[in-house]
Parts: C-alpha cells; structure tokens; sequence
C-alpha cells in the first residue's frame, strides 16, 4: 500500500480516497506509524488571533466575503491584539497566527506591519505565521524583515476549472499560485491547503491536489472539510443545500482519508487539524491529529468577535474565551493519549530539508 501510494497509483489512490471500514483503519494506522515516526505523539500549539472580517474578496462558499451585508464587519485594535498575545504568551504557546479576510489597502498593510513588528519586538521567541490573503512581493519581504516566518495561503483547489466555479471572475488561480512561489523565494515557511468536499469536487480533483502538494514542496498544510453557510451563493442555493446535508459524513471520512494520504506521501510537513472538523464530529479535529495532523490552532480571538468571523455555519467554541479553548482542547489531545507542546516553534522539519538540503 505505501508504496503504491507514494507512486501515485491512480487506482490505489481512489481506493483508500473512498475507504471505509477495515480498509479505512489499514490507512489511518499506517499514516499514524509514520507520523510518530517523525513527531511522536507530540502536538504544537498556535493560537490564532482572527483580528479582523473585512474582506475585498467575494468567495461564492465563504460567510465573510465581501457582499455577505447581513455580516457586522470588526478589525481589532493593536491593544486588543496586544491582549491576546498576552494569553498566548501565559498559555506559553510557541506560535502565534495573525487571520484575517484579505485587503491590500496602504492602511491595512501597515497595521499589520505594525502588529508583527510589536510581536516580534516583545516575544522574539514567539513563531509568527501570517494568513492575511494574497498580497505582493514587496509587502510580503517587509513582513518577513518584521519578523513574520511562515504564511498560511490555502490555495482552496489545485483545479482551474473548479476554482473558476467557486470565485468571481476577477479572483484569479495563477495569481494565488504566483503568490505561493514567492512566499518560497523569500524563504517563508510555506503552507497551504484545500477544501474537502466542495460541491463539484470530484475524487480525481482530490488526487491532483495530492498531486499538487508534493510536486510544489509546500512545508505546512491547513485543509478542512467544507461547510456550508446560508449567506453565501453556494449555501443559498437549495440543491447545494439538499446536496451537503445528504452527503456530509461520506465527504468527512474521505477528508479524513485525504489527510492520512497526504501524511503518508509527505512524513515530516507540518499538518494542522482544522476547526471545522469539529462540525462533523465533536472529536473531529482529535481524529485528525490521531492519524495524520501534528499542529493545533486553538482561537484566542476574543469571545465578542467569535461570532462575527464565521466562515462557516455551526462553527464551534464562538461562546467560549481563550482559556476555555485552551483547556478543553488540551484536555481532549491529553485524554486521546497524545503530548500537547508548549514553549516550542514547532516548525516544518520539512522545511528545513527544503532550504538546506
Ligand atoms: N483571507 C485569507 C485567505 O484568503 O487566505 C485568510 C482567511 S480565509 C477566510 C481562511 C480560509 O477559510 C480560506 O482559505 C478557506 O479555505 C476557508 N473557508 C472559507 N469558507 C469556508 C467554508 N464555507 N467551509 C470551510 N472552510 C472555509
């Protein structure tokens, strides 16, 4: 099986996208061998600080694009920020994600110049990951220069075609892949992902985004199931609707499935379990990270903004303060037999292959 995995074996890699039961548990046990091959049972903790909803962009699948009206817009202020960092910096994570939705305008890019350069002033330990959307070359070698060392730019499909269904015409693949490779020239950590279970996805689009992963050297993975949500093009239309609550387990398990391949054709990248796992099963995202994720991002957005960046429906933890997530989280990942990590980067082994051979 890894081998005919590892060789893309077209019909290898649809029989375990697809597998259930006993095939199923083969798969997972393989990729968390590999996985505690590399990482033990160790996870690394990033608290992610999502400090602002305003977004220029107008995905057809996500709550907070730019033409959802019914959503209140928020951006945090530097002291809030500076408060969450202040947990982060108690909770002793080694990591911190600054989110966002995406905007290129001269005052957005210098808060968040500003919000780097105050992190890596006071906590020059602290690894500094940025997911502010695509933004250009210039911008993103001062962020780097700031103190930002990785960045998250999921690139949602390795699919023109089914990209081209789910952005509006002025949202452009090629640039958002552009924007990768020069995220790899400034020597960032790079990571990226997809959306499991997109409607119009197909098992074959799976296969090339695997595909898409390894031929591009990413170092770090962020990937989750899609969700719908009823302020959107996709979620408003009631075929997607009938489609998605008809199929949401099947789509769940081969997102599990996707992941466990994904961590046996790449051991040492680093692969966070996503938030929205959590909408399918309330242990989902620990299922993750019991066969193939090594990083958790639990929210240190403050509790009044949880509700107000909702990419997704039914996103779960929006009642609960930053403490609450820490300890649930920490409790479940200690509980399911694995090692919660603190005071550690926890960067890409994989990126260290990259860049030095
Ligand atoms: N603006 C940045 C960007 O474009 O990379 C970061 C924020 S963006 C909202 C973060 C990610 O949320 C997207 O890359 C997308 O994959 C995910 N997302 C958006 N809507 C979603 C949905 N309905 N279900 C699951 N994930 C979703």
């Amino acid at each position: 099986m890894l081998k005919k995995i590892r060789k893309f074996d077209r019909k290898t890699l649809l029989k375990y996208l697809r597998a259930t039961g006993k095939r199923q548990a083969e798969l997972f046990e393989l990729a968390r061998q590999i996985k505690e091959e590399v990482f033990g049972q160790r996870i690394w903790f990033r608290g992610i600080i999502e400090f602002s909803n305003i977004c220029r962009n107008d995905c057809y699948y996500c709550g907070i694009r730019r033409s959802n009206a019914k959503q209140m817009r928020f951006q945090m202020s530097l002291k809030e920020i500076d408060d969450c960092l202040k947990f982060i910096k108690s909770a002793d994570y080694g990591s911190v994600v600054f989110q966002s939705g995406e905007l290129t305008t001269r005052t957005f890019k210098n808060q968040l110049l500003e919000i780097v350069k105050l992190t890596h002033k006071k906590y020059p330990n602290l690894g500094i990951t940025v997911s502010c959307g695509e933004q250009d070359f210039a911008y993103l070698k001062k962020l780097k220069a700031a103190g930002a060392s990785r960045y998250l730019l999921r690139i949602e499909t390795s699919s023109r075609k089914l990209y081209k269904k789910l952005h509006p015409r002025e949202m452009s693949w090629r640039k958002r892949f552009e924007c990768l490779k020069n995220l790899q020239k400034l020597s960032y950590q790079v990571g990226t992902g997809v959306m499991v279970g997109l409607p119009g996805q197909t098992i074959e689009d799976l296969i090339s985004d695997l595909k898409f992963f390894v031929d591009n050297k990413f170092d770090m993975f962020g990937i989750g199931p899609y969700v719908i949500h009823k302020d959107t093009p996709l979620g408003r239309d009631p075929k997607i609707q009938k489609w998605w609550q008809k199929n949401k387990e099947k789509n769940f398990s081969i997102f599990l499935n996707f992941l466990a391949i994904l961590r046996v054709l790449l051991p040492n990248v680093n692969i966070a379990a996503a938030t929205a796992c959590d909408v399918f099963d309330p242990l989902g995202r620990i299922k993750v990270l019991r066969i193939a994720g090594n990083v958790i991002m639990p929210s240190v957005t403050p509790k009044d903004y949880r509700d107000k960046y909702l990419l997704y429906e039914n996103k779960p933890n929006i009642d609960e303060g930053a403490d609450k997530s820490f300890e649930h989280i920490s409790n479940k990942i200690i509980q399911a037999g694995l090692k919660p990590i603190f005071g550690e980067q926890g960067n890409s082994p994989f990126y260290y292959q990259r860049i030095y051979g």
